[in-house]
Protein backbone atom coordinates (compact mmCIF):
# COMPACT_ATOMS: atom_id res chain seq x y z
CA UNK A 1 0.00 0.00 0.00
CA UNK A 2 1.19 3.29 -1.06
CA UNK A 3 1.17 6.43 2.13
CA UNK A 4 0.73 9.97 0.61
CA UNK A 5 2.62 10.22 4.04
CA UNK A 6 4.00 8.02 6.17
CA UNK A 7 2.00 7.61 9.55
CA UNK A 8 4.40 8.29 12.57
CA UNK A 9 3.36 5.06 14.54
CA UNK A 10 3.44 2.60 11.13
CA UNK A 11 6.23 0.62 12.77
CA UNK A 12 4.42 0.02 15.98
CA UNK A 13 1.39 -1.14 13.55
CA UNK A 14 0.89 -5.35 13.32
CA UNK A 15 -1.30 -5.85 10.51
CA UNK A 16 -3.27 -9.15 11.92
CA UNK A 17 -4.04 -12.45 9.93
CA UNK A 18 -6.86 -14.16 10.06
CA UNK A 19 -8.21 -17.75 8.63
CA UNK A 20 -11.74 -17.90 6.80
CA UNK A 21 -13.85 -20.91 7.66
CA UNK A 22 -17.68 -21.17 5.44
CA UNK A 23 -20.24 -23.24 7.25
CA UNK A 24 -20.86 -25.09 3.82
CA UNK A 25 -24.91 -26.11 4.38
CA UNK A 26 -25.93 -22.68 5.71
CA UNK A 27 -24.40 -20.64 3.28
CA UNK A 28 -27.07 -19.59 0.81
CA UNK A 29 -24.79 -18.13 -2.13
CA UNK A 30 -25.78 -14.19 -1.74
CA UNK A 31 -21.88 -13.40 -2.59
CA UNK A 32 -22.18 -10.40 0.43
CA UNK A 33 -19.23 -11.39 2.11
CA UNK A 34 -17.24 -11.60 -1.58
CA UNK A 35 -18.93 -8.47 -2.40
CA UNK A 36 -17.52 -6.25 1.05
CA UNK A 37 -14.56 -8.45 1.57
CA UNK A 38 -11.96 -5.55 0.63
CA UNK A 39 -9.40 -7.86 0.68
CA UNK A 40 -10.53 -10.03 -2.07
CA UNK A 41 -9.78 -13.13 -0.45
CA UNK A 42 -13.11 -14.87 -1.50
CA UNK A 43 -14.10 -16.17 -4.84
CA UNK A 44 -17.19 -18.56 -5.58
CA UNK A 45 -16.93 -22.27 -5.82
CA UNK A 46 -17.81 -23.61 -8.81
CA UNK A 47 -18.95 -27.07 -6.20
CA UNK A 48 -22.61 -26.89 -4.61
CA UNK A 49 -23.57 -27.45 -0.80
CA UNK A 50 -26.74 -29.53 0.45
CA UNK A 51 -29.03 -26.62 -0.51
CA UNK A 52 -27.70 -26.48 -3.92
CA UNK A 53 -25.90 -22.94 -3.95
CA UNK A 54 -22.78 -22.00 -4.76
CA UNK A 55 -20.77 -20.96 -1.62
CA UNK A 56 -17.63 -19.13 -1.08
CA UNK A 57 -14.47 -20.55 -1.20
CA UNK A 58 -11.13 -18.82 0.38
CA UNK A 59 -9.40 -17.48 -3.37
CA UNK A 60 -6.46 -16.04 -1.68
CA UNK A 61 -6.17 -16.98 2.24
CA UNK A 62 -3.17 -15.20 2.53
CA UNK A 63 -4.40 -11.90 2.01
CA UNK A 64 -7.20 -12.63 4.80
CA UNK A 65 -6.35 -9.66 7.98
CA UNK A 66 -9.12 -11.13 10.02
CA UNK A 67 -11.42 -7.99 9.98
CA UNK A 68 -14.30 -10.19 10.69
CA UNK A 69 -16.61 -7.80 8.11
CA UNK A 70 -17.54 -11.21 6.07
CA UNK A 71 -18.67 -12.62 9.45
CA UNK A 72 -20.95 -9.58 10.38
CA UNK A 73 -22.60 -8.91 6.87
CA UNK A 74 -23.70 -12.90 6.08
CA UNK A 75 -27.62 -12.89 6.94
CA UNK A 76 -26.88 -16.79 7.24
CA UNK A 77 -24.07 -16.79 10.42
CA UNK A 78 -22.41 -19.09 7.94
CA UNK A 79 -19.07 -17.91 7.65
CA UNK A 80 -16.25 -16.78 10.27
CA UNK A 81 -12.76 -15.66 10.62
CA UNK A 82 -10.01 -16.48 13.22
CA UNK A 83 -7.35 -14.94 14.52
CA UNK A 84 -3.68 -16.74 12.89
CA UNK A 85 -1.49 -14.03 13.97
CA UNK A 86 0.67 -16.30 16.02
CA UNK A 87 0.91 -18.93 13.70
CA UNK A 88 1.14 -16.83 10.47
CA UNK A 89 4.61 -16.32 9.12
S1 LIG B 1 -12.13 -11.45 7.71
FE1 LIG B 1 -12.03 -9.57 6.45
S2 LIG B 1 -10.27 -9.88 5.11
FE2 LIG B 1 -10.81 -11.89 5.94
S3 LIG B 1 -12.19 -12.80 4.41
FE3 LIG B 1 -13.47 -11.77 5.93
S4 LIG B 1 -13.84 -9.69 5.10
FE4 LIG B 1 -12.09 -10.59 3.99
S1 LIG C 1 -22.68 -13.85 2.88
FE1 LIG C 1 -23.07 -15.83 3.91
S2 LIG C 1 -24.80 -16.70 2.83
FE2 LIG C 1 -23.99 -15.08 1.52
S3 LIG C 1 -22.51 -16.15 0.15
FE3 LIG C 1 -21.35 -15.39 1.94
S4 LIG C 1 -21.33 -17.15 3.38
FE4 LIG C 1 -22.96 -17.53 1.89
Amino acid sequence: MKYWREPLDLDRIKVTRGRVTVVLDRCKGCEFCISYCSRGVLAMSKKFNRKGYHYPEAAEPAKCVNCHFCEVICPEFAIFSEDISDTAG
